[in-house]
């Protein structure tokens, strides 16, 4: 079993790939709607414990679906919450900012759209006044955090925190685990965190999904810490009439982004901005994302797959250094 669901980890996400020296115990466990994978050193299964319990609390309070979740009863209710906790105030504090620096291609209140969609859920496509009528119900700028109180002026509007609150899991538990030991591995569906240094002093190698063929990397980006994220139209999607519409929507269309790339993985310092920023870049498309870039120096660095399955760099990344792949891969320049 224990190998079954390290097989469908390794399938969902990104592929963290270790050498076999260093001595290292791994642990796999279900939440947030995704297979989760600890790599750590030995002997550390009552922190690996303690990072589940972590994951669950999280998970309590970000969930749309669970009806304890603060994030449901956000939804559920007239005007918002009074009794908020800790994990949705920090994540909807840092989401309303992200929505504002990526002018809206990130929101966390797209709950309306993806409710509509239903993509994991097969669909159907939704006609275009639904459409019309669910943007309506999708500005981020109704809701407004103040002091442990969500208010938010329309009802209709609903959090939806899929694009972020894995990345913020990732830091959360990173945090908590560097504490206890030296370095190590968290894997949550797309997005990984590192930290501290391997064993043999390597950097980290994380491989970077290959659209076109799910199954195996089309390249590895070498770390030495921090978060990586992955945004991409294979993740989760339905096909009608020939037609391919996945998960990433964009808030300004109400469309499945339509920006000409496949993926966009971004590196971050912190958990949460690598995931917020990977959707953001999807839905921006390889020309803005490269504007953003260069107007946020320092804070990123990402590696764009368009639909042609050719690779763009940001220039804090070096073909051959710090990001491997075969050259055909490589966007012409
Ligand atoms: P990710 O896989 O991190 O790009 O997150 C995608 C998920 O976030 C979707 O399944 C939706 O729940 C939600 N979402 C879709 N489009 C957006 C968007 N433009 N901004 C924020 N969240 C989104
Ligand atoms: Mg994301």
């Amino acid at each position: 079993m224990k190998r079954f669901l390290c097989l469908m980890a390794a399938l969902l996400c990104l592929f963290p790939v270790f050498g076999c020296a260093a001595k290292m115990e791994e642990y796999t466990f279900f939440a947030m709607d995704t297979f989760i994978t600890l790599r750590l050193p030995g002997d550390a299964q009552k922190e690996a414990a303690e990072a589940e319990r972590l994951l669950l609390e999280i998970e309590n309070s970000l969930s749309r679906t669970r009806t304890s979740a603060d994030v449901y009863r956000v939804n559920e209710s007239t005007d918002g919450i009074a009794d908020a906790d800790s994990h949705l105030l920090a994540v909807l504090d840092f989401s309303l900012q992200m929505a504002e620096v990526t002018g809206g291609a990130f929101s966390p209140a797209m709950g309306a759209l993806s409710d509509l969609w239903n993509i994991n859920g097969g669909g159907p496509v939704p006609s275009p006044e639904a459409i019309e009528e669910a943007k309506r119900h999708a500005d981020y700028r109704v809701f407004l955090a103040d002091g442990a109180s969500v208010t938010k002026t329309d009802r209709e509007t609903k959090l939806d925190f899929g694009a972020v609150g894995k990345g913020y899991a990732a830091q959360k538990l990173t945090e908590y685990l560097r504490q206890h030991m030296d370095w190590g591995l968290v894997s949550l569906g797309g997005n990984v965190g590192v930290f501290g240094q391997k064993p043999d002093g390597t950097p980290y190698k994380i491989g970077i999904t290959n659209p076109k063929d799910t199954s195996s990397p089309m390249g590895y980006l070498l770390i030495e810490g921090g978060f990586v994220s992955v945004s991409g139209d294979y993740e989760r999607f339905f096909d009608e009439n020939g037609v391919r519409y996945h998960h990433i929507l964009d808030p300004e269309t109400g469309y499945p982004a339509d920006s000409g790339l496949s993926s966009a993985a971004v590196w971050s310092r912190d958990g949460a901005k690598a995931d917020a920023l990977s959707t953001a870049l999807f839905v921006m498309g390889a020309q803005k994302a490269m504007e953003y870039h260069r107007e946020h120096p320092g804070e990123f660095e990402a590696i764009l797959i368009t639909k042609e399955n050719k690779i763009i760099l940001t220039p804090g990344l070096v073909w051959g250094e710090n990001f491997l792949a075969d050259d055909r891969f490589r966007y012409p320049q």
